[in-house]
């Protein structure tokens, strides 16, 4: 039978010619030119001085919205290029002009930012209410604001030049010693040296002798460069305290709350439900340890696979899959579905020198999207594609909305994508075929919520207590150990016989410099989609509609405005949450069941 989809994407209807295309290289000469226009307005802003003073803002705005779509068009082509053809030489050059692009329009926005602050804030309210502006009135009083909170200009200039080699140094830093390492691995008398992403791989083999040695080979590894790895964590928790402490910023959580839009009550609110809700999890690590053979799991047991699936799923099925499932929950997504499988707006061919992982890039002038993955037939990759198509979709009911508005913080910009994954997810349990496969799949999706409600929360616990005691001084490898387990065991509820105590060391996400607190918005992500998804499981008609338009408003207010105007809850509270984890408890009930002996 001929296969009815083709499996590579189709990138010549943006810029023909790949890496070498002319057209890019026009595109971007184009591109220069009017981001030297965009800087020189950008420059001459004179600062209002009535809420009339409009005109100039209005043509400066709606240049900077030219020209971000413009940068984005080139920058999707760029990730798509260099994604395909990890050996295309032509288009890691342009990664470097992509760069370039982006920093000069960044290089405005800061510019606009001070200007923003100077304006007297009458003014600047009234200018706000002005119709051609008004639109935009979230995200631009959220620049001034930001703007405001931070000290003043110069020193913030000052504070930015410094933190290129105090700051996001020791975050390189810690790339270049984790490069470095790697165990050594004996696998049919044949000897080889493994990095240490190929040896955290073993930790999901079926085999436990496997997983055990794997885990503690690299415990060992970890352990001898703790105390590299205690000066990059504390030196850069040292940064940002100090940071904080020059703009009277008293609270840790101060800039990763305002970064995903988001109260602290709602933070709260959600670990609160989380950790009432613990009781059906610590059953389920129960069960799971009955299954393996075991008394308790230990860390390196959590992400052995139960029960057996080899099912494996062809292209073709899984488009036909995805369409239908999604077709029962919104005849948008569904057609949507259809179309990027037609059109060719989907990279899934298993052939070597492609990127590993999967992703979703939009081009903001053709208003098309790029799907990127590796598809080689098993359920999971069923569950990656239905998750991109999530983000696809989500992209694509944005099309017709200013791109200044379609920015999304990190803790929504999984709404969509984890939706539909969930869709594909629960309809694939639903239909399986054997109780084996049944209850692999459903341990799958119950180590994803055990990853959000206990792998999460231990990583919030820890960099809280952390930081508590980071502002009295250096925290030492050891106490770092301590805090790690500490956190693991409470958020676990003592559920495990071993933990990972350094963990803090592993995980990249401790050493990041984008914000601190990086973990959070997965778990929000997660749980808000859920609740999403409870909604739609019990809203008979009208629920599509409610779902676009609650897309459609992502990038331009708060997630607790966001969630009341079209989901009528209060995030701040834990009802919504509990209602969402209540669809993660049944999951595991229908486990339980299917796995008594
Ligand atoms: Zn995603």
């Amino acid at each position: 039978m001929n296969s009815r989809y083709n499996p590579r994407w189709d990138l010549e209807s943006i810029f023909p010619g790949g890496s070498e295309s002319a057209e890019l290289q026009n595109y971007i000469s184009v591109l220069e030119t009017d981001l030297q226009q965009l800087s020189q307005q950008v420059k001459g802003f004179p600062l209002p001085e009535e809420p009339e003073d409009v005109a100039y803002m209005e043509s400066m705005i709606s240049l900077l919205e030219k020209v971000s779509k413009q940068v984005g068009e080139v920058s999707a082509f760029v990730s798509c290029l260099t994604a395909e053809d990890v050996h295309d030489y032509k288009a890691k050059l342009l990664v470097g002009k992509r760069s370039e692009l982006s920093a000069a329009y960044a290089a405005n926005l800061t510019i606009l930012d001070r200007k923003f602050v100077q304006i007297d804030s009458d003014v600047w309210n009234g200018l706000l209410q002005q119709p051609t502006l008004s639109p935009f009135s979230f995200i631009l009083d959220e620049r001034r604001r930001k703007a405001m909170d931070k000290l003043p200009v110069e020193q913030e200039i000052l504070l930015n030049d410094l933190a290129v080699d105090g700051y996001h140094a020791w975050g390189e830093m810690y790339d270049a010693i984790v490069a470095k390492m790697g165990i050594d691995w004996e696998e049919d008398g044949k000897k080889e040296r493994l990095s240490i992403g190929q040896a955290a791989n073993l930790l999901s083999s079926s085999n436990r002798n496997e997983r055990k040695s794997a885990f503690d080979k690299l415990e060992k590894a970890w352990l001898e460069q703790t105390d590299l790895f205690s000066e990059t964590i504390n030196h850069l928790a040292g940064f940002r305290l100090q940071t904080y402490k020059h703009r009277h910023w008293e609270n840790v959580l101060k800039e990763p709350v305002q970064y995903n839009r988001m109260s602290e009550k709602t933070l709260n609110a959600m670990w609160e439900a989380i950790s009432n809700n613990k009781t059906p999890f610590v059953s389920y690590l129960k069960r799971k340890a009955e299954l393996l053979g075991l008394e308790k799991l230990s860390w390196f047991d959590l992400d052995a696979p139960v029960g057996e699936n080899n099912k494996t799923i062809d292209y073709d099925d899984a488009a036909r899959i995805i369409i239908e499932q999604f077709s029962r929950f919104s005849t948008g997504m569904a057609e949507f579905a259809q179309m990027a499988f037609d059109e060719r707006w989907i990279e899934a061919e298993n052939r070597p020198g492609k990127r590993p992982g999967g992703f979703c890039t939009s081009f903001p002038v053709s208003q098309e999207t790029r799907i990127f993955m590796t598809y080689s037939g098993t359920p999971s990759n069923v569950a990656t594609l239905a998750h991109e198509l999530g983000h696809g979709y989500h992209q694509f009911v944005m099309n017709d909305i200013e791109i200044l508005n379609q920015d999304y913080a990190m803790n929504v910009a999984e709404t969509a994508s984890t939706f539909a994954e969930m869709i594909v997810a629960d309809a694939a349990v639903k239909n399986a075929e054997t109780k084996e496969e049944k209850i692999s799949l459903l341990d799958d999706k119950i180590q994803r919520s055990v990853a959000f409600f206990m792998n999460i929360h231990a990583r919030f616990l820890f960099e809280t207590q952390f930081y508590e005691e980071r502002k009295k001084g250096l925290v030492s490898a050891e106490r770092l150990n301590q805090l790690m387990k500490k956190a693991q065991k409470d958020a676990y509820c003592n559920a495990l016989y071993g933990y990972d105590p350094t963990f803090w060391a592993s995980k990249l996400h401790f050493h990041i410099t984008d914000v601190p607190f990086y973990n959070f918005p997965y778990t929000f992500g997660y749980l808000f989609s859920l609740g999403i998804y409870a909604d739609a499981l019990e809203t008979e008609q009208g629920f599509e509609d409610k779902y676009v338009a609650l897309l459609r408003d992502t990038g331009r207010m708060t997630v607790e405005e966001l969630a009341k105007k079209h989901l009528d809850v209060h995030l701040d509270r834990m009802e919504f949450w509990e209602k969402a984890i209540q669809l993660c408890r049944d999951d595991v009930e229908e486990f339980l069941k299917l796995t008594e002996r």
